[in-house]
């Protein structure tokens, strides 16, 4: 390729595919020739269904606003992650989207930690806790979001990449959606914007002689050119494993669970309400998600097909969901869990599942997918593919993806439960990666802080790594020595402060399917005044209710 890439083709039509798709299409309007092909036969994953908070960016940066969208993917709220039977006690505790808020220059679980505190640390340091307890919604009725503490800007970092940028800012909650419907909607928002949708099978990829790719061989429509191609043929990656022949690196030594089998429950949200949380329920072999979409619940259990089979899980998978599951069809996955030694090679960048996946237990999945793209947008070709460029990208994926295997990791090694063959091997049978085994020896005495937690961008912040320790039961035996020389007043304070205040917001905030139905019933009102809302957003009343 000698001039700049004019021609880009998409394989695969999943989430990665047209988010892929739609992003590019707002980047490079009708400037680059952007087409996608897809099969007709071959289906998509589509259980991809929690998000991060990050998701939000991706959407602003497309212009859309949750009135455009959430409708249209029966899309609900997510304010955390609860964590249910994870730790020998049994006791269940949220990982949210909420950093900590410091006290005198340390944070207040080191405050918590010294204070050997009776409540549980997260309902003690965080308000999201009773949010979610009491199913409340994110927003007041008119659209505000409830504190706008979260729309605090940390720290300006101009360098720093659109992603990495507004990472420093906090968003109160991420989504949960329906898969297959936000491909579609992508979909029409890249066709709107010239994308063209080729549905045909790819038989075959066609090499250059210096092995990058000249095009791809379709059974309708034939070879099908590009400068450009990016794989998102998910699990299979036709292009950059199986043509290309770049080798995968599998996650097996650390991560055990390797397939899943996933339901779709009916749902009464107008009686039983909406959980603004996804929950990980963890069983014998492995661990359950649920999460409540606005019409229904998507739901699946992650498991080790070492330790049980296929039917064995799904029974006990039922008897977990009780009535609920009577009538529904399972979907039995088996889960490719590594990563693409590179995900860029030659003119062939692999996104989505074709690149890497690590099991959906901190809904990674989309992060990777949003990551992948902004970064191929950051590293876009200018007049020729230099290998230093594709050095750059492969480094800043495979860092992503190796962090959040290490975090996941953690989330095994560090719980208290060994009940089972599964839980005891997730203690003495896996290797745990070198850096993390480290920070562990230092973690057994002090809580992480971002100078000890993988260094590299990959997602989750210090605040994450401590929430999951104390959660799972692997409490600090020290923290931090330099507090005994503080007064602890000011923490007690602040303590209360958390207290009050999420007390108020359960006692002001509507439910969340009472904000749900009014969005969804009520469009283009709400869009104007959450328009308003954002314009001069109102403060919580720092002087309520002691
Ligand atoms: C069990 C499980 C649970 C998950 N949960 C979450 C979650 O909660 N949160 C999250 O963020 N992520 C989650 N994920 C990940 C998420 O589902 C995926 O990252 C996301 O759906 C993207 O998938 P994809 O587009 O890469 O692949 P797919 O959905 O598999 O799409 C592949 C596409 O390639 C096309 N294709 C394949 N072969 C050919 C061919 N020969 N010719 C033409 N087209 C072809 C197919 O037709 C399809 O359109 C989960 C994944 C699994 C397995």
């Amino acid at each position: 390729m000698e001039s700049k890439p004019k021609k880009v083709l998409i394989v695969g039509g999943g989430s990665a595919g047209w988010m892929t798709a739609a992003y590019l299409s707002k980047v490079f309007g009708r400037q680059v020739n952007i087409s996608l092909v897809e099969s007709a036969t071959i289906g998509t994953i589509g259980v991809g269904e929690a998000t991060f908070s990050t998701i939000h960016l991706f959407f602003k940066f497309l212009g859309l606003q949750e009135e455009d969208w959430m409708p249209a993917c029966n899309a609900s709220y997510k304010l955390a992650i609860k964590f249910v039977n994870w730790n020998a006690e049994r006791r269940h505790f949220y990982h949210p989207f909420q950093r900590y808020e410091v006290v005198q220059g340390h944070n207040v679980a080191e405050w918590w930690l010294k204070g050997d505190r009776e409540e549980c640390f997260d309902e003690s340091c965080f308000v999201i806790p009773a949010i979610c307890e009491a199913q409340r919604s994110p927003r007041y009725m008119d659209g505000r979001v409830y504190d706008n503490l979260f729309a605090k800007q940390v720290a300006d970092c101009p360098n720093d990449s659109f992603l990495l940028r507004e990472l420093k800012v906090q968003y109160p909650y991420g989504y949960h959606f329906d898969a297959s419907l936000i491909a579609k909607f992508m979909a029409k928002y890249a066709q709107e914007r010239g994308v063209t949708e080729i549905l045909d099978e790819v038989d075959d990829v066609v090499l250059a002689e210096d092995g990058s790719i000249l095009g791809v061989q379709t059974r309708a429509h034939g070879r099908l050119d590009a400068d450009l191609f990016v794989d998102c043929t998910g699990f299979r990656s036709l292009l950059i494993n199986k043509a290309l022949g770049e080798p995968f690196i599998p996650f097996s030594e650390s991560l055990l669970c390797d397939r899943a089998v996933a339901m779709q429950v009916p749902s009464d949200p107008q009686n039983e309400g909406i959980n603004p949380y996804t929950s990980a329920t963890a069983l014998s072999a492995g661990w359950v998600w649920n999460i409540p979409l606005f019409h229904r619940t998507g739901t699946g259990y992650v498991y080790s097909s070492a330790f049980i089979s296929p039917e064995e899980a799904e029974r006990e998978f039922r008897e977990h969901l009780g009535e609920r599951s009577k009538g529904c069809k399972p979907n039995h996955i088996k889960m490719r869990i590594g990563r693409n030694r590179n995900s860029w090679v030659k003119n062939c960048v692999a996104v989505g599942l074709a690149s890497g996946f690590v099991e959906p237990l901190e809904s990674t999945g989309i992060f990777f997918i949003q990551h992948a793209i902004e970064e191929l947008v950051n590293h876009f070709p200018g007049n020729s593919i230099d290998p230093a460029t594709v050095k750059s990208y492969n480094k800043a994926i495979a860092g992503c993806i190796d962090g959040v295997r290490d975090f996941l990791v953690l989330h095994y090694v560090a719980s208290t439960r060994a009940d089972s063959a599964f839980w005891k091997a997730t203690k003495t049978e896996i290797r745990i990666p070198e850096n993390l085994a480290e920070n562990l020896e230092l973690w057994k005495r002090r809580l992480p802080t971002n100078r000890t937690i993988n260094p590299q961008f990959h997602g989750f912040e210090a605040y994450s790594y401590s929430v999951m320790l104390l959660g799972l039961g692997f409490r600090p035996t020290e923290g931090l020595p330099i507090l005994d020389y503080c007064g602890h007043a000011p923490a007690l304070k602040q303590f209360e402060n958390l207290r009050s205040r999420s007390e108020y917001l359960v006692a002001t905030l509507p439910s969340t399917y009472e904000y749900l139905a009014s969005l969804y019933q009520d469009n283009g009102r709400k869009k104007e005044i959450y328009h308003k809302a954002h314009a001069a957003p109102v403060a919580y009343p720092q002087s309520r209710p002691t």
